[in-house]
């Protein structure tokens, strides 16, 4: 499988090559070149498989010509094996026709270890056999940046310098990214938003010199690897409910458009879905898109779901690419327009394709305490934040008429609700505890450097951190 730039102007690449690159050097995201496609009976041949065989069907198609298929399966197995809970991605009932899809039984309770247990094996696999090393660099709303830590701590090859925006995680995300001692993990916390955060990494990328020196790498959402692995519980959770001769429809609480996108790749690849419901909290950029058709940045609100308070939703621009029939000229010219006026119309043809697979529904933070209160009383479960987000707009999706009564809805859970303790005590009146491994987590010390918003400052931290590593 080759990859292929968002914007056009960036060499094709292997999957290895995707693997390590992270951002295209013209600006853009990689992409597949073509979708794998996965008939009907392909799709039902999967029925009774457990998550890592469905993995290695679903993902074999983009690492095909990199990596053999046993040492996939063993770094599968391996990612998997990390999971607190047998199914790895255990489904719930909540509704007649509403399901839950838990996310968050990974090593830090939230759905990017998912993608990152499996990547940072990828990375390990490609660093050794190349016999390279990488800088990661990676800005962090709170979940990323503790699953890249969990997932790259003490491997050899492997420098991590991840950013977090001062005050704005919880104090679980902070602990669980400040308490990890190990030496290749280096924590900044940045003065700043996570759009500052993110605008940083951007920065040090576009630094061509600064980025050969150190071999910068990303596991940012931006990462195609990433996508690819999310793309997975998309197939497991369907087929669990009958795919591919059930209507399945899914609802994803969103910030970075990762992991909605991937069920989009689902779908390209044969996965029958219904429609794509992307729920988003008061940073609401996707959901003002969909109701108007022009794509407007606003400044960055902090609410109760931290990981989804961003105003640019970077993996966007892999959906635009496919509006714009794969045309990167015009995705470069647009994003072009949307960077210097904060505001893009991407014309009315691709408003239609992409309205006619998504809907976007928005919660604030009083209506996300209120569904975790009524979820918490009508079922007995307790959700996190971000999750119910999703939730409410599968909710909202459910009562809008346009979905077929059969369908079967599958929320997001993204998190688990002891991630984000306070917001689901003020709602319930329960405080939920940490699981047992995490249970001392508040009472580890911390490692971690305040850094002003300016990119001098962090690269100078960076040459110097590196240097004392290459000493040591
Ligand atoms: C990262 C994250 C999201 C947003 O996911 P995207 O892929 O960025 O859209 C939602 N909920 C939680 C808990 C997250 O950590």
């Amino acid at each position: 499988m080759r990859y292929i730039s968002t914007r056009g102007a960036a060499p094709d690449l292997s999957f290895e090559q995707v693997l390590l690159a992270g951002l295209a050097r013209d600006g853009g995201l990689y992409v597949p070149e073509t979708w794998p496609k996965f008939s009907k009976s392909d799709i039902r041949a999967m029925r009774g498989l457990s998550y890592s065989e469905v993995a290695l069907e679903v993902m074999r198609p983009y690492v095909a010509g990199a990596i053999s298929d046993a040492d996939f399966k063993a770094m599968i197995d391996a990612a998997y094996a990390s999971f607190g809970h047998p199914a790895v991605v255990p489904l719930k009932q909540l509704d007649h026709g509403m399901f839950l899809a838990e996310l968050f039984h990974g090593p830090t309770l939230a759905f990017k270890d998912c993608a990152l247990q499996l990547v940072g094996r990828l990375f390990d696999h490609v660093l050794a056999k190349r016999g390279e090393k990488v800088t990661i660099v990676g800005a962090t709303s709170g979940d990323t940046g503790s699953a890249a830590i969990e997932a790259c701590r003490d491997r050899e090859a492997i420098e991590v310098f991840i950013l977090h925006p001062k005050g704005r995680v919880s104090d679980v995300q902070r602990k669980q990214m400040t308490s990890v001692m190990a030496p290749n993990i280096h924590n900044i916390a940045l003065e700043g938003t996570f759009d500052d955060c993110q605008d940083m990494v951007k920065a040090l990328f576009a630094d061509e010199a600064l980025r050969d020196r150190y071999n910068l790498s990303a596991v940012n959402s931006i990462n195609w690897a990433r996508i690819m692995a999310q793309i997975v519980y998309y197939f497991t959770t369907a087929l669990t409910l009958g795919a591919p001769d059930r209507k399945i429809a899914f609802a994803v609480p969103t910030g970075n458009f990762g992991n909605v996108f991937a069920a989009y790749c689902a779908y390209q690849m044969g996965l029958p879905i219904e429609r794509f419901i992307i729920g988003s909290n008061a940073n609401d950029i996707l959901t003002r898109y969909m109701d108007t058709g022009r794509m407007e940045m606003n400044d960055v609100t902090a609410t109760l779901s931290p990981s989804m308070d961003i105003q640019i939703s970077s993996n966007f621009e892999r959906l635009l690419f496919d509006s714009y029939k794969r045309d990167g000229a015009k995705v470069a010219k647009a994003m072009d327009t949307f960077r210097a006026k904060r505001s893009v119309d991407f014309g009315k043809s691709r408003w239609t394709f992409i309205r006619k697979m998504f809907d976007g529904y928005r919660l604030g933070d009083n209506g996300t305490k209120e569904v975790i209160s009524a979820i918490h009383k009508m079922t007995g479960e307790l959700i996190d934040p971000h999750s119910a987000v999703g939730i409410e707009a599968a909710g909202r999706a459910r009562l809008s008429g346009e979905l077929d009564p059969d369908t079967a809805l599958i929320a997001m859970a993204t998190a688990h609700p002891a991630k984000f303790p306070k917001a689901v005590e003020e709602a319930t009146g329960i405080y939920p505890n940490l699981p047992p491994r995490l249970a001392d987590l508040m009472d580890r010390p911390e490692k971690c450097d305040l850094l002003p918003n300016d990119i001098g400052a962090v690269k100078a931290y960076l040459a110097t951190r590196l240097a004392q590593r290459k000493a040591a």
